[in-house]
């Protein structure tokens, strides 16, 4: 494969890790897994919302290994359609998803902070549904796969192949940074990838229910999520 084979610890400098960010860019996001999923073993984890992007990924890992571990995080209020692509993509590949979610009921939310606090606090529903969630799961894991791309949000811009999440305190790596939202189309094309099928209804970028609408023609991508706020992450990536 011709990977370099740097161990990655705690110690590992931001200057050894840049240096193989920079390899990185010139391989293919296969590549990158296999490396994740040698260097990390079971200390490493997938983590989707069943977007397109992270359709693909979870394709491509379980060609190399349908045990690698993948979770996701599960708010209550995902759509019914986003279920349903879990139980799918399960039976074609083989994978199994880990469900990460809050002990938080929604009705015990509605208690204590109001009903439907995503139109109030979007912040605060997501720091707790998603968030804190999130934060114990990556307390277990050295390092943790996302399916983010530079050009989704300003956010995303920097995000290297590999990087140190400096947020979570592990290593992140982002094996389709490089990616447009073309080469994603393609590869599901390519490889008859099941997705959500929002996504021939105008659902370009898909959430929870009640924070994602369908995007007009010539609208960002994301302009669906949390539409009429200034909210354009969830606090998952910085
Ligand atoms: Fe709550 Fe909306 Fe965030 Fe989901 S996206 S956790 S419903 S604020």
């Amino acid at each position: 494969m011709g990977v370099a084979a740097l161990a990655i610890d705690r110690n590992t400098s931001d200057e050894e890790l840049q240096d193989l960010a920079s390899e990185f860019e010139m391989r293919e996001p296969q590549q990158v897994l296999r490396w994740a999923l040698e260097e990390f073993g079971n200390d490493v984890a997938l983590a989707t919302g069943f977007g397109a992007e992270g359709c693909v990924l979870v394709h491509m890992l379980s060609q190399i290994d349908r045990y690698a571990r993948i979770f996701y995080l599960d708010t209550d209020v995902l759509f019914p359609e986003t279920y349903a692509l879990r139980e799918q993509l399960e039976v074609r590949y083989g994978v199994r998803f880990e469900r990460r979610a809050t002990v938080l009921s929604l009705e015990d939310q509605s208690k204590q902070f109001g009903e439907q606090l995503w139109e109030r606090q979007p912040d605060l529903c997501c720091k707790l549904r998603k968030v804190e969630p999130l934060l114990e799961t990556l307390g277990d894991l050295s390092a943790w796969i996302t399916a983010i791309r530079r050009d989704q949000t300003p956010a995303r811009a920097t995000a290297g192949i590999v990087e140190r999440d400096q947020k979570f305190g592990l290593i992140k790596i982002n094996p389709l940074a490089g990616w447009s939202s073309f080469d994603v189309w393609r590869y599901i094309a390519k490889h008859d990838v099941p997705y959500n099928p929002l996504h021939n209804s105008g659902y370009s970028s898909i959430g929870c229910k009640p924070c994602t609408t369908a995007v007009r023609i010539g609208e960002d991508p994301r302009a669906g999520r949390w539409r009429g706020a200034q909210k354009t992450e969830c606090g998952l990536h910085k």
